[in-house]
């Protein structure tokens, strides 16, 4: 049993931080916010990935291919023989089936993804330089996510993409757990008007992974707590206990 002046202070404090949320100002400042949050986590993780080290069409690509249904720790050590095996488009694109298969097994869907991976190959090298989020999403197999993180993490294109990772911190962060997946990657649009694309989508990468995670989301320790609804409206409701191993 709360006492009135316990539910009146709650409610009290529930308006406060409500307050310094909603409203179009409000609004601005989150936007900023978590824009400033992206970039600086997606600076701190530049080099976490052999793929980020250096992010070419061909390895950025690649890397999504493998990321697919897949978390990132199995994916880091059978992308790296990959690439020591087939550093280019005209290496890929002539490459024996069943060696491909061979070496990206442990990733499961091997067959499927060993095809899709040479045709990629084929695709690349018939016409070569960069290419738009529109351009690669016409590429066979390619769908909207791939096509708008690799434009935004490659060329710096000012796009919006979505996967279920982010889509869970953007519905969290609006306190809208129904947002639809086109509404949530014009959220990330949004956010992309401004600032380096590649850092903020790295970084919104990585808050989804390591800290606004589908079960257990650290929020005490989240650098949007003040600014995210979900956290606002239900109270931070974990504590972080890991450390920059957890990013990996
Ligand atoms: S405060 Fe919590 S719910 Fe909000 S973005 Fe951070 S981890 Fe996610």
């Amino acid at each position: 049993m709360f006492c009135d002046v316990c539910v009146t202070l709650n409610g009290f404090l529930l308006r406060k931080r409500l307050s310094r949320i909603v409203g179009p100002e409000a609004e601005a400042r989150r936007v900023a916010k978590l824009r400033r949050v992206a970039t600086s986590v997606g600076r701190e993780g530049q080099s976490l990935f052999a793929w980020r080290r250096r992010p070419t069409l061909f390895n950025v690509l690649v890397a999504e291919v493998m990321l697919q249904h897949t978390p990132t720790a199995r994916v880091v050590p059978v992308y790296e023989r990959f690439l020591r095996s087939w550093p280019s488009p005209g290496r890929l694109a002539v490459a024996p089936i069943s060696r491909l298969e061979r070496t990206i097994e442990t990733l499961g869907l091997h067959r499927s993804r060993a095809r899709f991976l040479r045709g990629l190959g084929r695709s690349l090298t018939r016409r070569k330089g960069r290419r738009s989020s529109a351009q690669l999403g016409a590429l066979p197999g390619i769908g909207p996510y791939t096509a708008g993180v690799t434009a935004a993490v490659v060329s710096r294109e000012r796009v919006g993409f979505v996967d279920g990772g982010i889509a869970r911190l953007v519905r969290r962060f609006d306190g809208q757990p129904t947002m639809t997946m086109r509404a949530a990657s014009d959220r990330v649009a949004t956010l992309m008007s401004a600032g380096d694309p590649r850092l903020i989508a790295w970084g919104l990468l990585d808050i989804s992974r390591t800290t606004c995670r589908f079960r257990e989301p650290l929020c005490l320790t989240c650098d949007l707590q003040g600014v995210c609804r979900t956290a606002a409206a239900d109270g931070p409701h974990a504590t972080k206990t890991s450390g920059p191993a957890a990013l990996a």
